[in-house]
């Protein structure tokens, strides 16, 4: 039997768009060069690319730890 088993998993990064013409929010895997309040990718919704990255954070894929709301 294992005790202590480390498990050495990054968090997955995400990025949160908010499209400011539909104000349609898309959570979507991090990119680099993302930061808050830079410019998102293209709206999915509407195709607009007036988009802004208003939230970035880190999630473990496995563990439904919500440690930041
Ligand atoms: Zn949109």
């Amino acid at each position: 039997m294992l005790f202590g088993k480390k498990k050495e998993i990054t968090p997955e990064i995400y990025s949160e768009d908010f499209c400011q013409s539909c104000s349609e929010k898309t959570k979507r895997r991090y990119e680099e060069g993302d930061y808050i309040y830079g410019s998102g990718l293209q709206c999915k919704k509407c195709m607009s690319s007036n988009t802004v990255v208003t939230a970035i954070y880190g999630e473990y894929p496995e563990e439904d730890t919500r440690a930041k709301a």
